[in-house]
């Protein structure tokens, strides 16, 4: 049932608050303001008791679907649940009363946490230095090939190109473009791996990057990563690894290891920090000793026993954040990793991959799975077999939301027909996955059996199926009184 509008529901007698009689003398708004600053009208606020704006704001909270509600296995986004002592921690007065122009002096509790927080990922990634600024994983890759760029322009010569494979995100080919590279696609092999022989063709001293993701978009670990890298840096150009997919190798492998020169990781995806609809990130960015001369300033420094904000070198890309990035994801990530501890962190990435592993069992006879592998956290299906009795991925994960699942991610990665990407994560218990299995299955035969039923889907929501090029063009409605 959709909710009205607080606006449908206003009544005038009805009041959210009642103050007291008034015992001084009534003043004339006019001889208290200048007469600029009044309105001509009241604003048009609606009218209801506390308790009726407390049930509509219920009422609109529940028809939410998040993690905290329920599972959310969308692929490639790591919506794992997110504990709430992190919550707790980041809401201490002492972290939230601060201000980024206090007195070092002043502050040296949360510098510490930065400190510590960037030691933490070096040593998760084997990496030599951590910048904390960027805010997102977009920015994290922007930033790490401004490093890259900085990095060939002080040996003479910038390069041209980034190489990316073509199962890689989005974002990839857009920050390469935005920082001045021309994007060069290298075709995926048969086995969904990169084609080494595909990317010696591309390989020359104008490759300034291979942008990897690893394990990649389609759950598979590049199992030649360190053959890949030696390919690379013999032309003179580096390894940078999009770090999205971390959630994989967790205390198993490090990237830095492999041969990754830079790397962005997602706090909000890995260390459970909450995302989604725009919320803050972060996308810190790890690179090896040769790359850190070129890291964006600020950064924290331990001298002489007191922590301070240095502004580093003369070869610095400068700042890529404002002051010194998004502090409270940061502080939910810091006590993510320290409440995990070094164990608990290779544990996350062990669940991750059984669950997925788990789940892919249940559901490949029902689906077709085009690039067959050992799954790391995540795996990707086809729709084609449910295409041909006209059901798209599309009806598939509306019908989810029927069955009271949030969808997986679709239509990508974009080298997959009909792409259904799921992501479990390693915070769902056996019985959620089953629940899960359990709805697919039903899915599968529905599309044998009723397809209408799917190309109708969503029945239960608030809203039925949206018209999407409709929905993405009224992103900034607003409600005016009055207005039909
Ligand atoms: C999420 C993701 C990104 C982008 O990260 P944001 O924090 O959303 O900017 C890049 N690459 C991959 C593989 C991702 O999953």
């Amino acid at each position: 049932m959709p909710v009205p509008l607080i606006f449908e529901k206003s009544r005038e007698v009805q009041i959210g608050v009642s103050l007291p009689a008034l015992d001084v003398p009534e003043q004339p708004l006019g001889k208290l303001l200048p007469q600029d600053q009044i309105r001509p009208q009241g604003p048009e606020l609606p009218q209801l008791s506390e308790v009726d704006v407390v049930r509509h704001f219920v009422a609109l909270s529940v028809m939410n679907y998040h993690v905290d509600k329920g599972m959310y296995p969308l692929g490639s986004c790591t919506m794992k649940y997110n504990p709430k002592v992190n919550e707790n921690v980041a809401k201490l007065p002492g972290f939230t009363d601060i201000h980024p122009l206090q007195p070092v002096s002043s502050v040296q509790g949360a510098l510490r946490l930065m400190h510590e927080l960037a030691g933490y990922l070096a040593e998760i990634g084997g990496f030599d230095a951590v910048t904390l600024q960027p805010s997102a994983g977009a920015q994290g890759e922007l930033t790490g090939l401004m490093l890259i760029r900085a990095y060939h322009e002080s040996r003479g010569n910038p390069r041209a190109e980034v190489v990316i494979p073509d199962s890689a995100h989005g974002t990839n080919p857009a920050s390469v473009t935005i920082s001045g590279y021309k994007p060069i696609q290298v075709c995926s092999g048969r086995d969904g791996r990169v084609d080494l022989e595909a990317l010696r063709a591309v390989l020359n001293e104008q490759t300034a990057a291979l942008m990897l993701t690893n394990p990649n978009t389609l759950g598979l670990f590049e199992s030649q990563v360190q053959e890949i890298a030696k390919m690379v840096h013999q032309v003179g150009a580096l390894m940078y690894m999009d770090g999205a997919n971390l959630n994989a190798l967790l205390g198993i492998v490090r990237p830095g290891d492999m041969g990754i020169d830079v790397m962005h990781f997602n706090l909000h995806k890995t260390f459970s920090t909450p995302h989604g609809g725009g919320g803050p990130g972060s996308g810190p960015v790890g690179v090896k000793k040769e790359l850190a001369p070129f890291l964006p300033r600020p950064s924290v420094v331990l001298r002489d026993g007191t922590l301070v904000l240095e502004d580093g070198g003369p070869q610095s890309i400068g700042r890529v954040h404002a002051f010194y990035g998004n502090f409270g994801v940061m502080v939910k990530a810091y006590t993510y990793i320290r409440m995990m501890g070094a164990q608990g962190l290779r544990q996350v990435s062990e669940g991750a991959v059984i669950n997925a592993n788990y789940l892919l069992a249940r559901l490949r006879e029902a689906y077709e799975l085009p690039y067959p592998g050992p799954a790391m956290h995540e795996f990707v299906l086809s729709g084609d077999r449910q295409k041909a009795k006209g059901v798209r991925t599309l009806d598939i994960a509306k019908r989810l939301l029927d069955l009271g699942f949030h969808a997986p991610t679709v239509y990508f990665p974009l080298i997959v027909h009909e792409a259904l990407m799921i992501e479990p994560t390693e915070t769902e218990s056996k019985q959620t996955l089953d629940a899960f299995a359990e709805a697919m299955l039903q899915i599968a035969r529905e599309a044998e059996e009723n397809p209408e039923l799917l190309q109708r889907a969503p029945q239960t929501t608030p809203v039925s199926r949206l018209d999407e090029a409709r929905a993405a063009r009224m992103g900034n409605i607003c409600y005016r009184p009055g207005a039909a």
